[in-house]
């Protein structure tokens, strides 16, 4: 019997769950509100990293001398960078449908909703369509954490959403909220132009992360102009017509033209009918998750930010596929469980951060016996052939048997390069393993080798 499997949001978790689970041979029906891809690429990654993505060039061209060439300066076009942006994301919708109709997939456009044991329903402009489900996979991702002292407008108060690009470039920005998104907008706006402080409510930006990592990022930003007011809990926001005022808890204030809230996300889980058919849940989360995404009710998947596990698009899309696959039956056959400690991922500031697996600090914290070696760029001919010594490969593997057990890399490319210690960690290859790998000459790459030797 075919298997009739209904997925509800059409982001990263749905989309590749729905082709992964019809080329299996399953009879897929894909629900999505607004567009495929979802917020990773109306909201999230993709605009975000457009955006970055034109930032870097400024710094190129502005560090032009370095490379033998006279310098030159760049104008921001706000409506050209918009039109960028939007560009990119209707390439990407209109390849994401293309697969997902090759795959004889049903696309059906309105908003989903869980009605009856085994029964989706979709709202549509048409109106309510219904469909029977052997299996259901909900997947609606997150939007962005609003504090109940803020009011965002779109134009002087931001989300992130509200920034690809703002209606005007910020004269001076406020950034609340200095985890990885709260710095990349940070990093993005300061190539733009902007001035920009961030609002730091611990000692140091990125918490949680390699403290050496955090403070290479941290003195990039001092070079760059950008304000670390450190220690400093936002508790409101005053606004007039042109200017808004930040209110920290310690009595400090800072007024800038624009604030952008970068304070964490909250999970779309409300409306989808979940404890109506005796899902547990813990407020807007799911309280019990098997190691196949299963909730208490076994017909019943969550993937993707809803999940409560690590909010990354690469993530989401992994967690689809391995549903996709518990659905089709196919772990009996051979199935790794998904390991989110050895999930690369990548931080797109200026220098870039990436790392993998276990950190430096844990094992010290840990009393783990552990082997770093590190690396600087500036040993690298490519990084000077670039003009770009900036950052380090730092490696760390078990000092008995060799297996790399993480790293972490500052500096241009970080987020592919990490690529190699991420399939490293994965697959327990040895330092002997990469060192021993004849890579390319002069690149980047170099670097990993010599950290593993
Ligand atoms: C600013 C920012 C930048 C980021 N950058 C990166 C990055 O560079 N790399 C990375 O890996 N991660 C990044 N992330 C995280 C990443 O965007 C998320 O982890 C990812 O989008 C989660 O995928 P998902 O499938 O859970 O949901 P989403 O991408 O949120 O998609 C969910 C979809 O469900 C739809 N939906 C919701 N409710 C319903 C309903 N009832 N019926 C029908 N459809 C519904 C929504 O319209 C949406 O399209 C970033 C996040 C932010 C905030």
């Amino acid at each position: 019997m075919t298997s009739r499997f209904v997925i509800i949001g059409g982001g990263p978790a749905g989309t590749e769950a729905a082709t992964s689970a019809a080329r299996l041979g399953a009879e897929v029906t894909l629900i999505e509100r607004d567009i495929l891809g979802g917020a990773a690429h109306l909201w999230d990654c993709i605009p975000s990293k457009t955006m970055i993505a034109t930032g870097e060039m400024i710094d190129e061209v502005a560090s032009a001398q370095g490379m033998g060439l006279t310098p030159a300066n760049c104008e921001v076009d706000l409506d050209a960078l918009r039109k960028r942006v939007v560009g990119i994301e209707s390439i990407l919708e209109r390849q994401k449908r293309t697969l997902l109709d090759s795959q004889g997939v049903n696309i059906v456009h309105g908003t989903g909703r869980i009605a009856d044991s085994h029964v989706v329903v979709a709202d549509t402009a048409e109106g309510s369509l219904s469909f029977e489900a052997d299996s259901i996979m909900v997947c609606t991702g997150s939007s962005p954490r609003i504090p109940d002292w803020a009011t965002p407008d779109g134009r002087q108060i931001l989300t992130t959403r509200d920034a690809y690009p703002p209606p005007t470039l910020p004269e001076h920005l406020v950034v609340i909220g200095s985890g990885v998104t709260g710095v990349e907008f940070v990093s993005m706006f300061a190539s733009l132009g902007s001035r920009v402080t961030l609002v730091v409510s611990r000692q140091h930006v990125l918490p949680g992360k390699d403290p050496e990592v955090a403070g290479v990022l941290e003195d990039a930003f001092v070079e760059k102009g950008v304000r670390l007011l450190k220690g400093a809990r936002a508790v409101d926001i005053e606004q007039s017509p042109d200017s808004v005022l930040v209110k920290c808890d310690d009595g400090r204030l800072v007024e800038g033209s624009h604030a952008l809230l970068a304070i964490g996300s909250v999970p779309n889980t409300p409306g989808l009918g979940l404890e109506d058919v005796g899902v547990e849940m813990d407020g807007p989360w799911v309280r019990h998750l098997d190691h196949h995404m299963r909730t208490n009710i076994e017909y019943i998947y969550v993937a993707g930010d809803i999940s409560g596990k690590l909010p990354l698009s690469s993530v989401a899309t992994m967690q689809g596929r391995k549903i996709a696959e518990h659905v089709m039956g196919l772990h009996k056959i051979g199935h790794r469980h998904l390991d989110y400690d050895k999930a690369a991922s990548a931080i797109f500031t200026d220098p870039e951060i990436a790392d993998v697996g276990l950190a430096e600090a844990d094992a010290f914290a840990e009393g783990r016996k552990v082997r770093v070696t590190k690396v600087p760029f500036a040993a690298s001919a490519k990084a000077l052939i670039n003009n770009d010594p900036t950052g380090f490969v730092k490696m760390i593997s078990d000092p008995a048997t060799g297996v790399v057990l993480g790293g972490s890399i500052v500096g241009r490319s970080a987020a592919e390069l990490i690529s190699v210690i991420a399939v490293a960690v994965t697959n327990g290859l040895t330092t002997a393993d990469i060192a021993e790998s004849i890579l390319v000459h002069p690149a980047l790459s170099e670097a990993l080798r010599e950290a593993a030797e």
